[in-house]
């Protein structure tokens, strides 16, 4: 069952959606989830089905964060938060030449994801210029400087 926004079912159902794609990212079961949280097995189904409407306390997320080894921020994440027009690229610069890049969201996220997943920080996303090979910089963090 799909939920529009302004319902509070909505937040139930993505979390738990995030929740099934990392517990499967982990090769964890459910039934194993469950028993690392201490819940029941039913309790980890329903809060993955989106088809129940199982609500659950954020001390119960945090226990599942953790168990998974992922941010809650990561378990929280809306993936229909930028609507109709998702962001397609983010625009880096080098600083040393001022040589700008066009990344695609696409690259962007699958670096994060590595980088969350493994939870090392020498895997943090950066970009090296092409002409010179120095740091590019998002141009947003530019920005704010
Ligand atoms: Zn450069």
């Amino acid at each position: 069952m799909r939920f529009n926004r302004e319902d509070e079912n909505y937040v139930y159902g993505f979390v738990g959606k995030n929740i099934k794609k990392y517990r499967k990212i982990k090769g964890l079961t459910q039934d194993k989830l469950a028993e690392l949280v201490n819940y029941s097995p039913s309790f980890i189904a329903n809060i993955e089905s989106s088809s129940t409407h199982q609500t659950f306390s954020l001390g119960a997320l945090w226990r599942i964060s953790s168990a998974l080894g992922v941010s809650l921020e990561e378990l929280c994440y809306d993936p229909n938060k930028f609507g109709a027009n998702p962001q397609k690229s983010k625009e880096y610069v080098c600083n040393y030449c001022g040589n700008t890049l066009d990344l695609p969201m696409e690259i962007i996220d699958v670096f994060n994801f590595i980088y969350t997943v493994s939870n090392n920080k020498a895997l943090y996303p950066t970009f090296t210029c092409p002409k010179c090979g120095k740091k590019l910089i998002p141009k947003n963090v530019i920005d704010k400087m």
